[in-house]
């Protein structure tokens, strides 16, 4: 999706479409770890040093709310952002909280043949593996 698409689905849903928050969305879609609240409030301030979290949290119901990104909250009180909102599994380091997406064939399969098992209409859903990665074993 390019910007101009992105602010086309904004506005048709009855959001402001603003540069601070296509940047939140491209900083997200540019992330493949997961980031937290902080990391892209943090990373943000870089360009907009003036932004407010009021903003960030703002943005993420949004884009939460158009599809485009998957909240993952967790026991501990901790929120991920993940833009990849296609079924694959979430591969957790237990340790460090480290986040990899892992996909293949077989998750594809997977979970095409539970979808024609289940005969519902599948409004979202989530796979989280729990491991120790390479630097916390
Ligand atoms: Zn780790
Ligand atoms: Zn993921």
């Amino acid at each position: 999706m390019d910007d101009q698409e992105l602010f086309a689905l904004f506005r048709k849903n009855g959001y402001k479409a603003t540069t601070q928050r296509l940047a939140i969305w491209k900083y997200i879609i540019s992330r493949d770890d997961h980031p937290s609240t902080d990391q892209i409030y943090q990373a943000m301030k870089v360009d907009y040093p003036t932004i407010s979290l009021g903003t960030i949290y703002k943005t993420l119901h949004l884009l939460k709310d158009l599809g485009l990104i998957q909240e993952l909250g967790f026991n501990e009180g901790s929120v991920r952002y993940d833009p990849n909102t296609e079924f694959h599994i979430n591969m957790i380091c237990s340790k460090c909280g480290e986040i990899v997406d892992y996909e293949s064939e077989n998750t594809k399969k997977f979970w095409s043949t539970i979808l024609s098992e289940l005969e519902v209409k599948v409004n979202g859903h989530r796979f989280d593996v729990y491991y120790e990665c390479d630097d916390c074993k």
